[in-house]
Parts: C-alpha cells; structure tokens; sequence
C-alpha cells in the first residue's frame, strides 16, 4: 500500500507521466469489473512435439477485451493486476476457467492435451493457491496431469522456503511445473535441483535471432544441454521459421511453440486441432 503511494506520488510530480498515471488508475478500476462483465477471455496456444509433429500440449493466454479500447496486452494488465492485488481473483478464474474448457472438450468427446496455466510471483505468495487449485480439480474433475503451471525464475527466487513446499504439493498431486521465460531472470541453476520442475520453456528473446546471432545459438544450445542432462523436457518459445526448427531439432530441443506452429486461438477454433481418441 505505502509502495503504491510512494509510486503514484512520485508520477504525480513529473509532468509527462501525471497522464499515463491517471490512465493506468483508470485501467486498473475497470479491471476491477472484468472478470465480472465477462470482459477477459483464454486464447490457446498450441505446442508440438518437434521429433514427431505432435500436437502435445496448449497454453492458455488470457485476454482482455475492453469496451472502449479493444484488447488490452496481458503485458500491459497483467503488472497492473499484480501491483494492485487483482492477480489473486483474475488468477483464479483463468485457472478454473482452462479446467473447466478442457471439461467441455472432453464432453465434446475430444482427444484432450495438458493446459499450460501462467502463474504470477503473486499468487505464490498467497495462503489461498494451494486450495484453489484443489478446489478447481475438484470442481472440474480434471485430471492433474492435464494441468501444467508456468512460473518464473523470478517466483523461484523469493519466499524460497513456502515457494518449495508448494511448489512440491502441487507436483505430489500430479501437476506439471515449467519454467517459463527461461534465462531471463536472475536463475541461480542451484534451484532446478531443489525444485520439483519438469519442464524449462527457453525464452523467445534467445529464439528470435537463434540463426544470426551466435550468442543466441550458444545459449539456446546451453539451456538444451542443460535441460537435457537435468532429464527436464525442453521447449523452445516464440518460434516462427522453418530454419529455426531445423536448429532447435538438431539440438535435441523437445517441443517448440509459436506462430510458425500457431498463434493463440479461441477455445473453439483450438478445439477444431485436438483429434478424436483412437
Ligand atoms: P508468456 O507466458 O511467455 O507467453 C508467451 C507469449 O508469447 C504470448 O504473449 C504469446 O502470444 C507470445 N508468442 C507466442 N508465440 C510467439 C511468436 O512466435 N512470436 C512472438 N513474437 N510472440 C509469440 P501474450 O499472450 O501477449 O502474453 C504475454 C505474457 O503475459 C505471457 O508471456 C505471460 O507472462 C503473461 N500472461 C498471459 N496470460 C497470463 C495469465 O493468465 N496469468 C499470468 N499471470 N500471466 C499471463
Ligand atoms: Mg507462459
Ligand atoms: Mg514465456
Ligand atoms: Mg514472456
């Protein structure tokens, strides 16, 4: 509270951000009516399996259609969610709401594949997720290994002693845990051991110039080998040409997602990719 404060207080006296800061108050209220006017939504994203072109898994990417401004980035709302305390209910609701569309494919009669959750450092500092993920299996009836999260090196870094024991009470139950962004944060390698984490997602700023910049092929190598070696499945992010799949299968990279594969799509038009079981 004093933090946001002491934030807002300091835009006020500097001119050029006294709009932006008035606009992002704004925001930030009629984030607070989203989730009840039905205003955010979840886009799936496919991933495939780059040895054998199998569609393996999605992940859900929340989206904010606003009435006046049209769809608002996740990248702009979601840091505003987290600062204001709204990340804990919004985050609820994208959880229940990917367990209750992986529901309705299932009752579509649909070969279903694991839904990829984003969570944020936030939430892991809340009591509340641990029984709001049982709660939303329980509800929903789906099964935990169609349930993967995604957290951050930044969220392995803090609260490190409840982050472990959480971390380990939903990977007892069955769920998966990615790491997501990759080589972005402060990674301290000494973590993968500690932490039940089955999957490292390599950051699409490393993929992006992975065949022109050496730098890039070296890391991505890096992260393949280490993943590799570690025994975590591997998946490159953000992956949009052909010589880039080349690059990543030579490595022995596992899986691969991004618009060359797909863009993120309602749940209808994903369910459109999901197969019937044999
Ligand atoms: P992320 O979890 O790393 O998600 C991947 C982002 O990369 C998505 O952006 C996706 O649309 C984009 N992307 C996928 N393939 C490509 C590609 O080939 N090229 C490029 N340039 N981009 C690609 P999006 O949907 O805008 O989400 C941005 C970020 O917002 C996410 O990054 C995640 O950190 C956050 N976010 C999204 N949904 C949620 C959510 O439900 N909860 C939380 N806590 N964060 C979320
Ligand atoms: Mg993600
Ligand atoms: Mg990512
Ligand atoms: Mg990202």
């Amino acid at each position: 509270q004093a933090r946001a404060e002491g934030r807002r207080g300091y835009q006020f006296f500097s001119g050029r951000t006294d709009a932006s800061s008035s606009q992002r108050l704004r925001l930030e209220n009629d984030l607070h009516r989203a989730i009840e006017r039905g205003e955010l939504v979840l886009h799936y994203q496919p991933r495939y399996e780059l040895a054998t072109g199998a569609l393996c898994a999605c992940e859900a990417l929340l989206r904010w259609q606003h009435p006046q401004r049209g769809e608002v980035s996740p990248t702009e709302f979601v840091p505003l969610a987290e600062e204001s305390g709204l990340i804990a209910p919004i985050g609820a609701w994208v959880l229940r709401e990917a367990c209750r569309q992986l529901q309705r494919w299932q009752a579509q009669g649909l070969d279903v594949r694991p839904v990829s959750v984003n969570l944020s450092a936030r939430q892991f500092r809340h009591q509340e997720l641990l029984s709001m993920v049982h709660a939303v299996l329980d509800e929903t009836g789906v099964a935990p290994h169609l349930l993967e999260l995604e957290i951050t090196e930044t969220t392995l870094m803090h609260n490190t002693g409840e982050t472990l024991s959480i971390l380990g009470q939903l990977h007892a139950l069955g769920i998966r845990i990615s790491v997501d962004d990759f080589g972005t944060g402060y990674s301290s390698l000494a973590y993968l051991k500690r932490f039940p984490v089955d999957m490292l997602k390599i950051d699409r700023s490393f993929v992006h110039d992975l065949c022109t910049d050496d730098d890039d092929a070296i890391i991505v190598s890096a992260i393949i080998g280490l993943a590799r070696s570690l025994q975590l499945r591997v998946v490159a992010e953000g992956v949009e040409t052909p010589e880039q799949v080349d690059f990543l299968k030579q490595r022995g990279c596992d899986e691969a997602q991004g618009f060359l594969f797909g863009v993120p799509l309602p749940a209808g038009r994903f369910g459109a990719l999901l197969g019937r079981p044999a």
